[in-house]
């Protein structure tokens, strides 16, 4: 058996032009199909006969302080765009329902302020890298941003917890498009959220936590 076929290089769940206008069809097609694919490549690489290919990306982002560079950039980079494509889809921008909606108000005041302090730690993430709802081990949703490819499920971030959406704020997510407005990008993104996917999400995460 190949152990390495625990990783697999998802199929975009959408064709490319499926998120236009608010994001165009070539920015898709080099997003998934050159850096995604490069990000799995070199993942794929680098866990090449280590214990890591027996292992589950969740085990690995639990433990990725004591893997190299290589592994914590690569496993983020691969985990990231699968999970920042399923979150989003052509037709979005429906308004979260049930429970979630639920929770979102409660914790940030209004789904509006949600999606400010959102869209805000997507705007101020110097450099590279994501903006994140996520769940804590004590059923509280927080937004974060992480740098580079880290997210909330390495142990090495600031603030952990189970992702529910995410949104990358890399260059090479809107500059074909955007060129350097950022937060052009980041207004558009709305329109193609996929609230079913993240309402699943935190279900999910309910019960993985036991809440
Ligand atoms: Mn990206």
């Amino acid at each position: 058996m190949n152990k390495a076929n625990n990783f697999e290089f998802q199929a975009l769940p959408y064709s490319y032009d499926a998120l236009e206008p608010f994001i165009d069809k070539l920015t898709l097609e080099i997003h998934y199909g050159k850096h995604h694919k490069a990000y799995f490549d070199n993942f794929i690489n680098a866990i090449k006969d280590t214990e890591m290919e027996s292992m589950n990306i969740k085990e690995i982002f639990r433990n990725i302080s004591k893997y190299p560079m290589a592994v914590r950039n690569n496993s983020g980079g691969y985990f990231n765009h699968t999970f920042y494509w399923q979150n989003m889809k052509a037709h979005g921008s429906d308004l979260p329902t049930g429970k979630l909606s639920e929770a979102i108000s409660k914790s940030f005041t209004s789904f509006e302020e949600f999606k400010k302090q959102f869209s805000d730690a997507g705007k101020t993430r110097f450099g590279s890298g994501w903006a994140w709802l996520s769940l804590d081990d004590k059923g509280n949703l927080f937004i974060c941003s992480t740098p580079n490819q880290d997210n909330p499920l390495m142990d090495i971030a600031e603030k952990k917890g189970i992702p529910l959406l995410t949104m990358d704020v890399w260059e090479h997510a809107y500059y074909l498009k955007y060129r350097n407005k950022r937060p052009d990008y980041i207004d558009a993104f709305w329109n193609v959220v996929n609230w079913e996917e993240v309402a699943k999400r935190y279900e999910n995460a309910l019960k993985i936590f036991g809440l």
